[in-house]
């Protein structure tokens, strides 16, 4: 569907228009093996099989026929991705990497769209990878990359919190009671 193959490419260029400004953390990273065969899996997923579909003809037997309103719905849900990720990088700044990793000047962002929730980019992945199933109407190149990115986000997240916990100790663990993971906490209570 043409509209899904439109919105596919606005969600490529916006992401990397979005990420450009912090395109340091790129190299501000050292990354294990683990953390490596991840994001490749999630580039397969999310980016190389919806190339795959868009470009030749080879996917073609996973189309299923969406009702109308669900690739439009998963336009929606994308752009709120996009708010949220653009968000997420004007907050973090300087302290985002591609992978887990803590610099010398790093600080604890807990402004922003970091007051509720502890990992807005990964909610924004989320709803983009989402948004990206609903609207390419193909099993295999719109499921990739929730699969790619499901696997990513179950291995990391926790190690990321242990390592934030390591860094900021008891800054961390207040942090943590005021806000919800990847779904932001309505009150906090401080
Ligand atoms: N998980 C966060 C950030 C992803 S980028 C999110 O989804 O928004 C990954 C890097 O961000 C990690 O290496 C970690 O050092 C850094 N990071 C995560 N949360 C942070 C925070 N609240 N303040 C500062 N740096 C943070």
């Amino acid at each position: 569907m043409l509209l899904g193959k439109i919105a596919f490419f606005v969600l490529l260029v916006a992401q990397i228009v979005i990420r450009y400004p912090y395109r340091e953390g790129m190299k501000r990273t050292n990354m294990d093996s683990q953390e490596k065969g991840l994001l490749f899996v999630l580039t397969v997923g999310g980016l190389i099989l919806p190339l795959v579909y868009i470009f030749t003809p080879w996917l073609a037997f996973a189309d299923y026929n969406p009702p109308s309103w669900l690739p439009i719905l998963g336009i929606i849900i994308m752009i709120v991705g996009l708010y949220t990720f653009w968000r997420a990088h004007a907050d973090l700044g300087r302290n985002w990497s591609n992978s887990l990793d803590i610099h010398e000047a790093h600080k604890l962002v807990t402004g922003g769209v970091y007051q509720r929730v502890r990992h807005p980019m990964y909610s924004a992945s989320w709803l983009m990878y989402l948004g990206q199933a609903l609207f390419l109407s193909n099993w295999i190149a719109g499921l990739g990359g929730v699969i790619g990115f499901a696997l990513l986000y179950f291995l990391r997240v926790s190690k990321e919190e242990d390592m934030m916990l390591h860094e900021f100790g008891d800054q961390y663990r207040q942090y943590m009671t005021t806000t919800g993971r990847i779904i932001p906490r309505r009150s906090p209570t401080q």
